[in-house]
């Protein structure tokens, strides 16, 4: 059959593996190893036990409900779970988190995963004129959108400690007169950047191109850019309801910006997908925002996994980068990632390897439970001990 010739140029994003050959624990992915909050599944029961027509019906198109409890949830939290404090059901932000000003739900999109979101975000602000900036290293959907798209690339090396080259980022974009994107903290390498630093990028980044910061991991314990939002009107916020918030299966991403910008997407959503998110998702994602409490506790537990886990790696003479995700980006000196991952595997545990010329010598290991993490420390020791 004779396809498209956009179609014959496409590389598909290759996601973690889903075997079915036999359980494994899945520690590639980066989901959460935590359910949702109970609320999530008794609001989705009462919803269509409750209202079985509804299911016939179409959902709201703009999720106006959800956009706003996920900006009363911001509000709540600060916008990084880990660091908020909790009081019974309410939940205060840290003092370094507060957000400055109220999020508001016209400062709010919402759609199916993030993906889809960035995916309206690239078609929305980028075309085939002008090379789009991003690091060599990062979540590796965004060259994938920028193929789909037809959008060049100008890829920028990371620094020799994986953290990102902040000023080559904007320099390029700056000759490029183009716009940035980058995941904080990054991935694979779990590395984050701090609030001020994204600040002075910005000033000195041309004003009228836009500038995207995906904030997928910021909940485990780096800096949410949502406080620049009023000072900078070209700064996009992605951010998922798949990792922190317990819900990969739910596909719920959401951008934060102001409102001119959300208008803009909004316009690109209605020529696609007129209703991304489906009517039981609109009610599993308000019943998150509802319990902020849960996910302030469920981030903590993987904060603290996390840290134990990369003093053990320290300890066996591991390479690990400082993590402020539910992951760490791990190195050994004598086992390659390839020999690593596969040992791991034959024990019933996927961790991520990437054949990527420059990572292909790493692993990434999402945290997971107590009780999972013990496996995998427990395997790593065996693995150690044959070679
Ligand atoms: C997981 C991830 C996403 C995708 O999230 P979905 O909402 O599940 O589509 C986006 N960006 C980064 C950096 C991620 O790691």
């Amino acid at each position: 059959m004779n396809v498209s010739k956009r179609v014959e140029k496409l590389h598909p994003y290759v996601p973690g593996e889903q075997p079915k050959d036999r359980v494994y624990i899945k520690l590639n992915a980066n989901e959460n190893p935590y359910p949702p909050s109970k609320n999530v599944a008794k609001n989705v029961i009462k919803f269509i036990k409750n209202n079985p027509e509804k299911m016939g019906l179409y959902p709201d198109p703009d999720s106006v409900k959800l956009n706003e409890a996920i900006a009363k949830m911001l509000n709540q939290s600060g916008g990084v779970l880990c660091n908020a404090k909790v009081d019974g059901k309410n939940v205060f932000p840290s003092d370094e988190d507060k957000i400055p000003f109220t999020v508001t739900p016209d400062m709010i999109y919402s759609g199916n995963g993030s993906d889809e979101v960035l995916s309206f975000i690239f078609y929305a602000f980028f075309d085939s004129s002008k090379k789009f900036v991003m690091p060599e290293f990062t979540y590796s959907f965004y060259p994938v959108y920028a193929g789909y798209y037809d959008i060049p690339m100008d890829l920028v090396p990371l620094n020799e400690d994986w953290s990102l080259n902040m000023e080559e980022m904007v320099n390029r974009a700056k000759e490029n007169k183009s716009g940035i994107i980058f995941a904080n903290p990054n991935a694979p390498t779990a590395i984050g950047i701090k609030r001020e630093q994204v600040r002075k990028m910005l000033e000195s980044a041309n004003k009228d191109e836009i500038f995207i910061v995906d904030e997928a991991y910021v909940d485990f314990g780096g800096e949410s850019c949502i406080p620049l939002i009023k000072d900078f009107d070209n700064l996009i916020i992605v951010r998922t309801f798949s990792k922190s918030l317990c819900g990969a299966g739910q596909r719920l991403g959401y951008i934060v910006a102001n409102p001119e910008l959300i208008k803009t997407v909004f316009t690109v959503k209605n020529c696609v997908n007129h209703f991304p998110i489906d009517a039981i998702s609109q009610v599993s994602g308000i019943s998150a925002c509802e319990d902020v409490a849960y996910y302030v506790k469920t981030s903590k537990l993987v904060v603290q996994e996390r840290e134990k886990f990369y003093d053990f790696l320290i300890r066996k003479g591991f390479f690990v980068t400082k993590s402020q995700t539910n992951f760490l980006f791990v190195k050994h000196p004598q086992i390659s990632g390839d020999v690593l991952y596969k040992k791991v595997k034959e024990e019933g545990i996927l961790i991520r390897h990437f054949a990527t010329k420059g990572i292909d010598d790493f692993v990434r290991i999402t945290i997971g439970t107590k009780e999972q993490m013990s496996k995998l420390k427990n395997i790593f020791e065996k693995i150690l001990a044959e070679c």
